[in-house]
This record gives C-alpha cells, structure tokens and sequence, in this order.
C-alpha cells in the first residue's frame, strides 16, 4: 500500500463514487458520513466521465468503474455494481439488471420484464437474491479492496411499496414478509447486499487507516 496515497485518503476523508445514482449515493453516504468521509459522484467534475460497464462479472464491472474514475481524476474511487439474480432465470437479469428491458430501460419496463418472464414459475422457484461489490482504488487505479453482499428474498407476483428502486417493490424479504419498496431505508440499510458489502469494505478500509498510522507512530 502506498503510505503517500493513504495519508492523502485519511487528510482529504473524500472518495469518488463511480456513479451519479442517487439512491445509492444516499446509502454509501449513510455509512460513510458518520464515520467522516463524504462523497463526490462524477457529476461533481465539470466534464462527468461516463464508464461502460464491459465486465461480465459484478467484480469485473465495479473493478472497471473505481479504476476508470481514480486514474481520470487522481483520486481514491470506489466503484460498485449491483444486481439482482434470479436463479430460475439462470441468475438473469445479473450484470445488467439496469438494462434488462433494453434501450431506455426504466424501473418500471425492467420490472415488467421480470413479471412477464417469471410468469411460469412456481412460488418455490421464485427465489432470487441482490448482490453488491465495492471495490476501491487507489488514485493510480490499483486495487485496495474488494468486498461482496449478498441479500436473498423472493419474488413477487404484483408490486408492492413506494420507497427503493429497481426492482424493490417486487423483492420481498422473507423474514419481514415485506418487499424492499415497503421496508424502507432504515431496514435496508441494516440488511441490504450493499450495506453487506459495505461493512465488509469498512473493516478492511479501518485495517488500512490503522495499519498506515500504526506503522508510523
Ligand atoms: P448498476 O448501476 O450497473 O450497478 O445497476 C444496478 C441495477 O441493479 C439497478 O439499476 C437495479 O435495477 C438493480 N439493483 C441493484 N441494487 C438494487 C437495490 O438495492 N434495489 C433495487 N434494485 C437494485
């Protein structure tokens, strides 16, 4: 680990996100704001650099967006790719849930798309499960963390709930008998795939600040 590129990390205490979303800027910002970091997004530069997500793979493509951004601007990035995985559907939609309905895809054409295919599938079949990966790269685009989160739920015949994105209102988790539409940001900020990945990510994020000022004092 580059002790310069630590130091600049824990003084400046900001990282670039990898994507504009809105929705999950508010939950990284949740849990990395009480622990003094902020976030900027790429709309926070003049020029945005937009990143094409080529990967195959959650990790490939959240390796892809950290690099991409920190290499661009000089700076720690983190890049994350989500999805939801439906194993009847042979882990469709994955890597490109954002787009599962094609050009112009909205949350509401993918979670159309997803009822129309999921049709034929019995209730026991209907398994399904989110996943997140955060990864996190050094302002020379070199890899300093990878973590992964997982969330299993079921889904849904009918939309239910207003709050979330994506496919939320269709995901329901089991132990809540609610979708994630309906739970809200505080139930899903304690269980979600990304806040998994998350807390992942930060115990290995402190191990780096410790070890960096351990190592020094
Ligand atoms: P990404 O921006 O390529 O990571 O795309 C993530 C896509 O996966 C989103 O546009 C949603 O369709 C889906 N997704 C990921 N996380 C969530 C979530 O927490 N709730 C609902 N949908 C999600």
């Amino acid at each position: 680990m580059n002790a310069k590129f630590v130091d600049s990390l824990l003084k400046e205490r900001v990282l670039l996100l990898g994507t504009s979303n809105r929705k999950k800027v508010i939950e990284l910002e949740a849990h990395l704001l009480p622990r003094g970091f902020s976030l900027k997004t790429p709309k926070d530069y003049p020029e945005p650099l937009e990143v094409e997500e080529t990967g195959e793979t959650f990790i490939e493509n959240a390796r892809i967006k950290a690099i991409a951004q920190s290499q661009a601007r000089g700076v720690w990035a983190i890049g994350e790719d989500s999805g939801l995985c439906v194993p009847a559907l042979g882990g469709q939609p994955g890597v490109i849930s954002a787009r599962f309905s094609g050009p112009g895809a909205t949350d509401q054409s993918n979670n159309s798309k997803l009822l129309q295919w999921m049709e034929n599938i019995p209730e026991p079949e209907r398994v399904a499960y989110y996943v997140s990966t955060v990864v996190l790269s050094d302002p020379d685009g070199q890899i300093a963390i990878e973590a992964n989160g997982e969330c299993w739920g079921r889904i849904l015949r009918h939309p239910r709930g207003n709050s979330g994105f994506g496919y939320d209102p269709l995901f329901e988790v089991p132990e809540y008998h609610r979708t994630f539409a309906e739970l809200g940001l505080q139930v899903k900020r304690a269980i979600s795939h990304r806040s998994r990945a998350l807390r992942l990510f930060l115990t290995r994020f402190d191990a780096i600040a410790g070890q960096a000022s351990g190592g020094r004092n």
